[in-house]
């Protein structure tokens, strides 16, 4: 049953916004193309993968999913992580994804976490793989829109924590090859202090991969 919005907007594509569907077949093929090497400012150690840059269809589908509240573009965002994931893994090692944590006063307002969203879909697609939020993130975490590296840096130090329910954690194996997932890679710092969490409980991340760098 659609909402009220959906009988008064036509569909637009939340990749290019051509009216008739909510994501078309050529921004699909954009999406889906082989993941590049990326390599930020701030570096978490372990290789960084795009889906493609902080622009054109890559850069609207994760503004549209975060700002406009398209829930329904996790589909697609989370089948093109999959494809990129499916290229990266290791063959025969279970996949755990963990999704890069959100400012939660910016998720609510949203209506839930695009990145964990997108994550738990491309976990779907992938054989022997779960998408688990283990981080979260803590108070006094300021917009970094206009920061640089160095203050974007300091604004997120301390403030990633694994989540309280070591349930989660525990039940993951060492065979379990670990990667980080976000929606927007710019300086880094939101992975670099992520990965640093995670190895404090004993979980490495193998890699990152993020659907736009910019
Ligand atoms: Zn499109």
């Amino acid at each position: 049953m659609g909402t009220l919005l959906d009988l008064i907007l036509p569909d637009r594509c939340g990749g290019c916004g051509a009216l008739g569907e909510r994501w078309c077949a050529e921004c699909a093929a954009e999406l889906g193309r082989d993941p590049v090497r990326v390599r930020p400012r701030a570096d978490p150690g372990v290789p960084c993968w795009a889906l493609g840059p902080y622009a054109g269809v890559g850069k609207r589908a994760v503004l549209a999913a975060k700002e406009q509240n398209r829930r329904d573009l996790a589909a697609p965002l989370g089948l093109a992580l999959a494809h990129a994931l499916a290229r990266l893994r290791a063959p025969d090692r279970p996949l755990l994804l963990v999704p890069a944590p959100t400012r939660s006063a910016a998720a609510r307002r949203r209506g839930g976490d695009p990145v964990a969203r997108s994550a738990a879909v491309a976990a779907r697609w992938l054989i022997d793989c779960r998408s688990v939020p283990l981080l979260r993130m803590g108070r006094g975490v300021r917009d970094s829109v206009g920061l640089t590296t160095h203050e974007r840096s300091h604004n997120v130090r301390g403030k990633i924590m694994t989540v309280a329910d070591p349930d989660r954690w525990v039940a993951i194996g060492a065979k379990a090859q670990v990667v980080l997932i976000d929606d927007v890679l710019t300086t880094g710092a939101t992975v670099c202090e992520s990965t640093r969490v995670l190895s404090r409980i004993g979980i490495v991340p193998r890699a990152v991969v993020v659907t736009c760098a910019a």
